[in-house]
Order: C-alpha cells, then sequence, then structure tokens
C-alpha cells in the first residue's frame, strides 16, 4: 500500500476525531479545512476521487448568479456576490475574473430596461467591487465586440462580469489546505454505515475500495457532505426517511473556440425553452451548458449524456453564432452532473430549473449534521455554518471545549499568496526552468504558489517539463505531482481532474494513457501489468461514453 494512504488510514483506526466528513466534493473539503483551521481533529472520507461527484461537473462559475434574481433570491445573490470577490483574493490563480455578454433580441421576454435593472441590482449586491461594473451596449457596440454573434433582430446587449475557477482544482486546493492544518482525508474510501452510542452517531465504518479492507472511525460529530448521494447517507442512520433531495443532471460539452469565434462568455435564450445557458471561452475551447432534466436512477446510476442534450445545447448555439454550424463531430468532450438541490415540498410541481439552488443544514435526532443543495460558489461561507452546527452536537453531547471562529475568510488557498502573473513573470526572469513563458504562465494558472513544488520536479528530470501531448499545455511534471503530491490513485483522477487533458483532447487522453500510467507506475507502485490493465480501462470507459451521445 502507498505511504500516505497506510499513516492515513492508520491514524482512522485507532483515534478520535472531533469531526468526520462523509464526502470530498467542494462542501466537504470546504467543511474539513475550516474545521482543521479551528482546531479540530478532522477526518474525511471519499468514495470515488476528490471532487469526483458534482464538483468537477459544474458551469465552473464563481458568480452571483444574475438568474437567481428573476426568482427574488436575493439573499443567494447577496452572499455569492460577496463570496466571488472573497474568493478571487484568497485564490486569484484559480478564482478569476471574466467578461459576460447577454445578448437582447426582438421577440424576447426579457426586455432592456429589465437586464438593466437586474445588472444593476446585481453590481449593489456586490457590494465591494473588484470586478467591473455592468454596461448597456446597443447592437452596433455588440456586433463591433461579438462580430460572430446573430445580427438579425439583435436589440443590444448587457456586459458584466462574473469569475470563473477550475472546479475540480478549487476542491483539490481546499483540500490540501485542511491537509495541511492537520487533517486525514482518504479517497477510495466509502463510508458504509454508523456507530451509534445511545442512538448518538459516534463514528461510521469505512470500507476501502482500493484493498477491500475495512475500518471503523470515531466521531465525536459526523457531517453528511455527500452531495447526491445525501440521502443515501441519511438511509444509513435512519432508514425510510423521505428524500430531502431532488437530482436534475446537467450537461456540457466542450468545442473548438475557433468554430464559434467568441471573445466573452456569452448568456443564450436557449431555443427551444428558453433557459438561460452559457458559451464560455475555456482556452482554445469553449465550454457550452447547460442542461437541467430530472435525473432518474439515484446517484448510483451515473448521469450520462445523450445524444438528444448535445442537440439541445447545439442547436442554441448554432442558432445564435450562425456560422458555426457545429454538428456532433465537433464536439471534442462531454460531461455531465448531477445538482444535489433541496426537494421542493412534496406535491409541489416545481420544474427542474425552477427548483430554489438555496442550501439547508440539517442536524437529525442521531446528531448527524447534512448539507443540502448549495453552489461551489458559496462553500466557504456554508462550510463554515456547517462547522458551527457540528459545533453544536459537541456541545449537545457535553464537549466544552472551545474551538476557533472560522478564519476562511482571510486564509488565501495554498497557492494563492502570490498573484500569478507576478509569479510567472519572476520565473521567467530567473532561469525558468527552461520553460517557455507560455509554459510558466500555464502552471502559474493552474497551481498559483504551488507551482514551484511542480517545477521542483524538473530537478530531477528536465524532460518532465515536455507537453504531453503537443496540443495542450498540461507538463509531464504534472502527473507526477498529481501522484506524489495530491493522491491521485487512477487515470482519470490525473486526466480529467488534477490536469484537463481528457477535457481537452478528441481522445480524452487514451491517446496518451500509455505514457501517463508509466509516470504514475513508480509512486504507485504499480507493475507493467497493472499499469496496461488501467490503460485498458480506461480507454474502454472513455469509448463507452462516446459512443452514447454520438
Ligand atoms: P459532490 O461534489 O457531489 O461531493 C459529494 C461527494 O460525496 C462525492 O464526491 C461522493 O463521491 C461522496 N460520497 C457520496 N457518498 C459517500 C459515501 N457513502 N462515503 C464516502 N463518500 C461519499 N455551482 C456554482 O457555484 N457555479 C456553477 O457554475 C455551477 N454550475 C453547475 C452546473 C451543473 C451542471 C451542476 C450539476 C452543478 C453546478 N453548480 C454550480 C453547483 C455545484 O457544482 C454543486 O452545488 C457542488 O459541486 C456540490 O458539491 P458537494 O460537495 O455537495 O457534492
Amino acid at each position: 500500500m502507498i505511504g500516505w494512504r497506510r499513516t492515513a488510514l492508520d491514524a482512522l483506526g485507532s483515534e478520535t476525531f472531533d469531526l468526520v466528513v462523509i464526502g470530498g466534493g467542494i462542501n466537504g473539503a470546504g467543511i474539513a479545512r475550516d474545521a482543521a483551521l479551528r482546531g479540530m481533529r478532522v477526518a474525511v472520507l471519499e468514495q470515488g476521487d476528490f471532487a469526483s461527484g458534482t464538483s468537477s461537473r459544474s458551469s465552473k462559475l464563481i458568480h452571483g448568479g444574475l438568474r437567481y434574481l428573476e426568482h427574488g433570491h436575493l439573499r443567494l445573490v447577496l452572499e455569492a456576490a460577496r463570496e466571488r470577490e472573497r474568493l478571487r483574493r484568497l485564490a486569484p490563480h484559480l478564482v478569476r475574473p471574466m467578461r459576460f455578454v447577454f445578448p437582447l433580441y426582438a421577440g424576447m421576454s426579457l426586455r432592456p430596461w429589465m437586464l438593466r435593472v437586474g445588472l444593476w441590482t446585481y453590481d449593489v449586491l456586490a457590494g465591494v467591487r473588484d470586478v467591473k461594473r455592468h454596461r448597456m451596449l446597443r447592437a452596433g457596440a455588440v456586433a463591433a465586440l461579438e462580430p460572430s454573434l446573430r445580427r438579425e433582430g439583435l436589440r443590444g446587449a448587457g456586459e458584466y462580469w462574473d469569475c470563473w475557477t477550475n472546479d475540480a482544482r478549487l476542491v483539490l486546493e481546499t483540500m490540501l489546505s485542511a491537509l495541511q492544518a492537520g487533517a486525514v482525508a482518504v479517497n477510495y474510501a466509502q463510508v458504509v454505515g454508523f456507530e451509534k452510542v445511545g442512538g448518538w452517531v459516534a463514528g461510521v465504518r469505512v470500507r476501502d475500495r482500493v484493498d477491500g479492507g475495512a475500518v471503523s472511525v470515531r466521531g465525536r460529530a459526523v457531517v453528511n457532505a455527500a452531495g447526491p448521494w445525501g440521502d443515501q447517507v441519511n438511509a444509513l442512520d435512519t432508514p425510510d426517511q423521505p428524500a430531502r433531495l431532488r437530482l436534475t443532471k446537467g450537461v456540457h460539452i466542450v468545442v473548438p473556440r475557433a468554430r464559434i469565434g467568441h471573445e466573452a462568455a456569452i448568456a443564450l435564450q436557449a431555443v427551444r425553452d428558453r433557459r438561460v445557458m452559457f458559451v464560455i471561452p475555456w482556452e482554445t475551447h469553449s465550454l457550452i451548458g447547460t442542461t437541467d432534466t430530472d435525473h432518474v436512477g439515484g446517484p448510483d446510476a451515473p448521469p450520462t449524456v445523450e445524444p438528444s442534450d448535445v442537440a439541445y445545447l447545439l442547436e442554441t448555439v448554432n442558432h445564435y453564432f450562425p456560422q458555426a454550424r457545429l454538428g456532433v463531430d465537433d464536439v471534442v468532450s462531454t460531461f455531465a452532473g448531477l445538482r444535489p438541490l433541496v426537494a421542493p415540498p412534496p406535491g409541489a410541481r416545481t420544474s427542474p430549473s425552477d427548483v430554489s439552488r438555496e442550501e439547508e443544514i440539517v442536524t437529525a435526532a442521531s446528531g448527524l449534521v447534512m448539507i443540502a443543495g448549495g453552489k461551489l460558489t458559496t462553500y466557504r461561507l456554508i462550510a463554515a455554518r456547517v462547522v458551527d452546527r457540528a459545533i453544536d452536537v459537541l456541545r449537545a453531547s457535553g464537549d466544552a471545549r472551545r474551538f476557533a471562529a472560522s478564519s476562511t475568510a482571510e486564509a488565501p488557498l495554498p497557492g494563492g499568496r502570490v498573484p500569478p502573473e507576478t509569479l510567472a513573470a519572476d520565473l521567467a526572469a530567473r532561469d525558468g526552468h527552461g520553460l517557455s513563458p507560455e509554459a510558466l504562465r500555464h502552471l502559474t494558472g493552474r497551481y498559483g504558489g504551488r507551482a514551484v513544488e511542480v517545477l521542483a520536479l524538473l530537478a530531477r528530470d528536465r524532460g518532465l517539463g515536455a507537453p504531453l501531448l503537443d496540443a495542450l499545455p498540461d507538463a509531464r511534471a504534472e502527473v507526477v505531482a498529481s501522484v506524489e503530491a495530491e493522491y491521485a490513485m487512477t487515470l482519470e483522477d490525473v486526466l480529467r481532474r488534477r490536469t484537463q487533458v481528457a477535457l481537452f483532447d478528441p481522445t480524452q487522453g487514451s491517446a496518451v494513457a500509455d505514457a501517463v500510467a508509466a509516470l504514475m507506475a513508480p509512486a504507485l507502485g504499480w507493475s507493467p501489468g497493472a499499469a496496461q490493465a488501467a490503460v485498458d480501462a480506461y480507454a474502454a470507459a472513455r469509448a463507452a461514453e462516446r459512443r452514447r451521445w454520438r
């Protein structure tokens, strides 16, 4: 067994933790970090890879949520807009401002004055304005800024600013910070039951999904941050409870940006049902999404991308960008995620898009604290509230210790102490480890200050500075860093969440799976046979996904 995993599992089996967190998505990572920074002894258990659930399948926006104004969810927008500013300061490499254009066309029920009022409110709610204010644009100005947009019927646009992130890496850095603060976190470790004393939750039973072993983890308080699996985990505590969650599926597709020719992120009303969707510039590509449909089959039925999902998204893009003429063959990659939304009251006939995005924190009679719903954007704030609740649980069980107040509002993420541009320029001014300025910008953009840790690997082997694929910036050193410093266990962990090869490469990284497995093998102790089996399984899974939506 790998060293870090053995140490972590030993600690899990032998200590009593102040807080056990079930789930290593953005909420679990945020809660673990908040609690560990307050001085609590924390354990995190994740059944798959960190961020492998919803938290790597989002639209990647750190945003106030303009759309929620329409539904009157002012508190949500206010908190989200303020969190956006805060995260930008705490993780400038991961949370970056992005310009949005919302074009208005003849026949749309959204009138220019409505959009103006909405954007004005949005600016006001954001309070401190690091991100720029909105402006309204006439049709001519829109055409000059975004010449590929449909001209016919164009009335003007609202231009505003939100932020953009790398969701999987936001989770990872939050988790790394929790670990630095003393938490123990293990991926591929599934909670399969609860330990109770007098009806009170006193720990969890865990199955190690790597070697099939079992361990019981004692915890004075336990949080269910299992996202879409939240009801399933609640059922392990008290069977036959009514569902708290409604799961809806959201699909995104990735296409080459040059085919669309947009500069800003574009907010569009879907042709078919007028839902708002986005075309977001993502390096050399565009991220298009999302759909919003009810998911059947529960969280263990993986959300799949269907031909109808791809057609829905392409239809709208092709309508508003008539020269794009995108077809299914132009789609480079796709992904689908499940929104763990708080279920509306029984009997309410609410469409998926109208279900509230607000979160709920619930403490069960057993003391189990559950976080339901929420957004990537507000995770830091919600985590602090969940930890307060967990401390209430400790108090209720007679634990009178005092813990510090939450400090995450002022504590940068590990890579966030230096602006990435400053670091890239500094590194280039020194020898830059022989890398080009673009390669240095890529690394500092992804890792922030932690880029120096990745670069340190080049001292071992200069060849690690080379990219995995000519067309993409992801470096071989990143694979080694993934397994040695970021807890990656599988090819998918590396290619989809530590790097983004699977999202930008038309083979989803299958073409380089051999090389990646060879780089991973020493740290994971893979034999040549095990490495080949991993490559084959990875390629087969990607081919099956592709066959499904094509
Ligand atoms: P998850 O990320 O799913 O994490 C829960 C984890 O618990 C999983 O990794 C799972 O494996 C683990 N788990 C489950 N059961 C067990 C068990 N028994 N033992 C151990 N581990 C377990 N938000 C934004 O702010 N901006 C956006 O642009 C945005 N876009 C979105 C687009 C889509 C299509 C979707 C679906 C969501 C979007 N969201 C967005 C919302 C946001 O992504 C989610 O609210 C957030 O990621 C949920 O995080 P989570 O930690 O609760 O769930």
